[in-house]
């Protein structure tokens, strides 16, 4: 069987929402989609069509690729794009949702503020369902904790101005995409001495996870693609420096089908030729550089340390904490909040899963005991999880 590309997935690719396609070439390194204007340009299934025979014509090897990225796992699953790929070429799930790797003791400290009739707890409304030890932050507000759901860490800091008598506390999960608006968020608060005003951090970053994942010896890896989303903050000379030090290529990639496909035919292409180098298929969102701006606010307010991730343990210099010059806007220290700790239930193997070790069909708990109604990890929770993702799209693999 060449393939496991189905006439039903190329189709659904364009039935989800394409109303025409643009005419494409597929060159040697296609790079940049400079001709490509309009979303429904990055679902059309006649570019996927093509896509998905230029890497059955390139691969003759098994390759296991990694996408780091939720949001790219959940295209990846509800598009098939998975289904689509010669046998050869097997997609395994990264760590990159922010919600899946925040530790549980940190959803504990959470849980622990909202209890407090003083504060305010403001948080990303995909946290307000994740598991803590004993309960989650729903649950706290149905017991009359005062929780409430923002799109941005500025909104928290409006309503802290709005009520000057309670404490207000941001929870500021995320990776390196999310890190500029809480920096933002934290300078704002302290230039106007807004004293009732501060952020649970727990910010986590890509590249040191990457270098986890590559130094195990358990690393089934060939290639990667990188988050777009992050990239579009940081840059990629940092994928630049793993992809020398590991000797691995590194495709940024974006979020739609097109964009998926794309960068899984340049990452076979370079396995393939035995290029090890880093390339930028999102390029008209990232540059090598990334957004400058929001370095600089990220540097002034944030220091990198060390931080435990959910279900993979502590990775050294892998996290973003508050710079002592915002310590009074640390909720960590204004509440003594950092003796928590807490143990992952041990029926859940999110660690295995995040490490692309296994699937989440391979987990005895899967769309058995553990639901989206009824999580037992975070990985099946967020919007960006990856058993999440199999649960919506793949429960068939599971015999369910
Ligand atoms: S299915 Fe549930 S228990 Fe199993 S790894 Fe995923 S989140 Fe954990």
């Amino acid at each position: 069987m060449p393939g496991r590309a189905s006439q039903a997935n190329v189709t659904s690719i364009t039935e989800a929402t394409c109303k025409g396609g643009v005419p494409y070439s597929l060159g040697a390194k296609p790079r940049g989609r400079g001709a490509m204007k309009y979303i429904d340009e990055y679902r059309d299934s006649r570019i996927a069509r093509a896509l998905v025979a230029e890497i059955q014509r390139r691969v003759t090897r098994p390759w296991v690729l990694m996408e780091i990225c939720g949001g790219q796992t959940h295209t990846l699953m509800r598009y098939g794009i998975d289904e689509l790929l010669p046998r050869q070429v097997e997609l395994v799930h990264g760590p990159g949702c922010p919600v899946c790797v925040t530790p549980l003791e940190t959803i504990d400290k959470a849980l622990e503020l909202a209890s407090r009739p003083e504060v305010i707890l403001v948080s990303y409304g995909d946290m307000l369902r994740v598991p803590g030890s004993r309960s989650d932050l729903f649950r706290v507000r149905a017991q009359g904790g005062d929780v409430r759901i923002a799109y941005s860490p500025m909104e928290a800091v409006r309503i802290a101005r709005a009520h000057p008598g309670r404490q207000v506390v941001f929870f500021a999960i995320g990776f390196e995409t999310t890190a500029p608006a809480n920096a933002m968020a934290a300078w704002q608060a302290r230039r106007e001495g807004l004293q009732n005003f501060s952020l649970l951090v727990s910010h986590v970053l890509v590249p040191p996870a990457i270098r986890v994942l590559l130094r195990s010896p358990e690393n089934r890896v060939q290639g990667f693609i990188a988050p777009g989303h992050v990239c579009t903050v940081m840059g990629y000379r940092e994928y630049e420096e793993l992809a020398r030090e590991f000797r691995v290529p590194i495709v940024v990639g974006g979020f739609e089908p097109i964009d998926l496909l794309e960068a899984i035919s340049m990452l076979v292409t370079q396995l393939e030729e035995g290029s090890t180098d880093v390339e930028n298929q999102y390029a008209r969102s990232v540059s090598r550089e990334g957004n400058l701006p929001a370095q600089r606010i990220m540097e002034e307010v944030f220091e990198v340390c060390d931080r435990k991730w959910r279900g993979i343990g502590a990775i050294p210099q892998s996290g973003y904490r508050l710079r002592p010059a915002f310590a009074a806007w640390d909720a960590d220290r204004r509440f003594g909040l950092s003796t928590i700790t807490a143990d992952e239930p041990a029926e859940c193997i999110s660690a295995q899963v995040l490490q692309g070790l296994k699937k989440p069909v391979e987990c005895p708990a899967f769309a058995r005991r553990c639901t989206p109604e009824n999580p037992l990890g975070a990985l099946m929770v967020s919007a960006e999880g990856a058993c999440a993702a199999y649960y919506h799209y793949r429960r068939h693999a599971a015999g369910e």
